[in-house]
C-alpha cells in the first residue's frame, strides 16, 4: 500500500536531575558537595533513507521517544546521556509541526534533522558551592525534552514526471527505459503507487523518472486517485505527457491533452508551466496520417512531439535523449525552504501560573508555559533574548522575584536558563 502522509508524536528525552551528594571519606568530616550533573535527554532525529519509498511504516507506529538522561551521581559523576531516537524516512519527506503548520525540514539531503531536542541535564550541587554557600543542599532538576506532533508528507524526488490518462502507456514507458518494474496491465489504475526508475542515457548520464498513477479529470478537486499523486510531480523538473494517439479507448487525443493540462493548472499553475514534452504512444494502433496530424497540432501549440510504441521500446530512446538534454539546462530539483519558527505567543497558553522558590540565594522559577517558551527561543539571539525579558516583565515574574527577596547579582534559574539578577 502506498502511504504518503502520516501524523506522529515525538518526544525527546528528559534531562537527568543533578545530584545532591557530599564527599565522604573515612576520617574526613563534612566533605564538600560533589553531586554530578544529570545526563542530557536524547534527541529525536530524522534521516533520509533511499531504501524507503512510502510512509506506510508510520501507520503501524506513531509514537517515538528518545531516552531520558540519567541522574548525576556522587563524586561529580555525570549521568549518562539519553539515547537518540533515529527515525528513517523516504528521501523527499517534508516534516511539519502539526500545531502551527510550519515546515520544519525537507528531508531531501543527507543531513540529519533534529526535530525535538532532548532536555539538558540539571546541575549537581557541586556547581552551587560558593565561599558563602558551602553546603548547597539542592541541585537542578533536568529539563523536560520537547514533545511535538509532526505531520509527515512525502514528495518524491524525480527529474522527470510522467503524466497522462490511465492506460496510455506510462508504466510501459518507464519499464523499457529503466530497470524499474511498474505494473503494466490493460485496465485503469493499475499503478496505485508511484514508481521511480533510474534512466541511464549514456555513461555517467542518468536521471530519475517517476511513473505516477494516471491523472484523471477532476483529479485536482480530489476525484479518483490522481489528486493524491499530483503532489509527487510537484518537484519534477520536466514533465512527459503520454497520450494515446490512436484514441484506442474512444477518446480524442487532443482532448486528452487539454483535460490533463487543465487538471495540472487547477492543481498548481506553477506545475502546469513546467517544461513538457509530448509522447504520442500506441502508434501501432493507428495510421501515419493520424499521428502526423496530432504531431502538427501539438507542435503548433509549442510542444516537442515524440511518437512511440512503448510496449516494444520503439521511439523511446529519442524521447529519453531529449529529456537528458533538457535536464542539463533546467534548474535542480526543487527543495523546500524550512520556515523559521515564530517567536512563541507567550499568552497563547491558558495557564500562566508560575512558582518562585529560593534555596541558599539561588532563585528558581517554574511553570509549564515558561518551559515551552524556553524550548522554542534561542537565547543566543538578541531579539529572542529581548522578547524573553519582556515576557518576564509582563508576566509578573520580575515582581515576584523582587517580592521573594532577590537582590542584584543573585542567580535566577528558569529551567536551564540562568542569569544574574539586575534590577
Ligand atoms: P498506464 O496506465 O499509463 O501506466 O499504462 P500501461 O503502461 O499500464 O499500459 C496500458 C496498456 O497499454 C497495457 O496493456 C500495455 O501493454 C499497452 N501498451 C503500452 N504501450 C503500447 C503500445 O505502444 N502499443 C500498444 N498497442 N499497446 C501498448
Ligand atoms: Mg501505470
Amino acid at each position: 500500500m502506498f502511504v504518503d502522509k502520516a501524523t506522529i508524536q515525538v518526544k525527546a528525552g528528559d534531562g537527568g536531575n543533578g545530584a545532591v551528594t557530599f564527599h565522604r571519606e573515612k576520617y574526613v568530616a563534612a566533605g564538600g558537595p560533589d553531586g554530578g550533573d544529570g545526563g542530557k535527554g536524547g534527541d529525536v532525529v530524522f534521516l533520509a533513507d533511499d531504501g524507503l519509498n512510502t510512509l506506510v511504516d508510520f501507520r503501524y507506529r506513531r509514537k517515538f521517544s528518545a531516552g531520558n538522561g540519567e541522574p548525576g551521581g556522587q563524586k561529580r559523576c555525570f549521568g549518562k546521556n539519553g539515547r537518540d531516537e533515529i527515525i528513517k524516512v523516504p528521501r523527499g519527506t517534508l516534516i511539519f509541526d502539526n500545531e502551527t503548520g510550519r515546515l520544519m525540514a525537507d528531508m531531501s539531503g543527507d543531513e540529519p534533522f533534529v526535530a525535538a531536542k532532548g532536555g539538558r541535564g540539571g546541575w549537581g550541587n557541586s556547581h552551587f558551592a560558593t565561599p558563602t554557600r558551602q553546603v548547597p543542599r539542592f541541585a537542578k532538576p533536568g529539563v523536560p525534552g520537547q514533545a511535538l506532533e509532526l505531520r509527515l508528507e512525502l514528495k518524491l524526488l524525480a527529474d522527470v514526471g510522467l503524466v497522462g490518462f490511465p492506460n496510455v502507456g506510462k508504466s510501459s514507458l518507464l519499464s523499457v527505459v529503466s530497470a524499474a518494474k511498474p505494473e503494466i496491465a490493460n485496465y485503469h489504475f493499475t499503478t496505485l503507487s508511484p514508481v521511480l526508475g533510474v534512466v541511464r542515457v549514456a555513461k555517467g548520464v542518468s536521471f530519475v523518472m517517476a511513473d505516477i498513477p494516471g491523472v484523471i479529470e477532476g483529479a485536482s478537486e480530489g476525484v479518483g486517485l490522481g489528486h493524491e499523486f499530483l503532489r509527487h510531480i510537484d518537484r519534477c523538473r520536466l514533465l512527459v505527457h503520454v497520450v494515446d494517439v490512436s484514441g484506442s479507448e474512444g477518446r480524442d487525443p487532443l482532448e486528452d491533452l487539454a483535460v490533463i493540462n487543465r487538471e495540472l493548472e487547477a492543481f498548481s499553475p506553477e506545475l502546469a508551466s513546467r517544461p513538457m514534452l509530448i509522447a504520442g504512444n500506441k502508434c501501432d494502433l493507428t495510421d501515419q496520417e493520424t499521428v502526423d496530424a496530432f504531431a502538427a497540432a501539438v507542435q503548433e501549440m509549442g510542444y516537442e512531439f515524440f511518437p512511440m510504441m512503448a510496449a516494444i521500446a520503439h521511439g523511446t530512446d529519442e524521447l529519453v535523449k531529449r529529456c537528458a538534454e533538457l535536464l542539463q539546462k533546467l534548474p535542480p530539483i526543487l527543495r523546500y525552504e524550512p520556515e523559521p519558527p515564530a517567536l512563541p505567543d507567550a499568552y497563547a497558553a491558558r495557564d500562566h501560573s508560575f512558582t518562585v522558590s529560593s534555596r541558599d540565594g539561588v532563585y528558581f522559577v517554574e511553570g509549564e508555559w515558561l518551559l515551552r517558551i524556553l524550548q522554542s527561543v534561542n537565547m543566543d539571539d538578541y531579539e529572542s533574548l529581548q522578547y524573553f525579558q519582556r515576557v518576564l516583565q509582563s508576566s509578573g515574574i520580575i515582581d515576584a522575584l523582587v517580592d521573594a527577596g532577590v537582590s542584584e547579582g543573585d542567580t535566577v534559574c528558569i529551567y536551564d536558563f540562568e542569569f544574574d539578577f539586575v534590577p
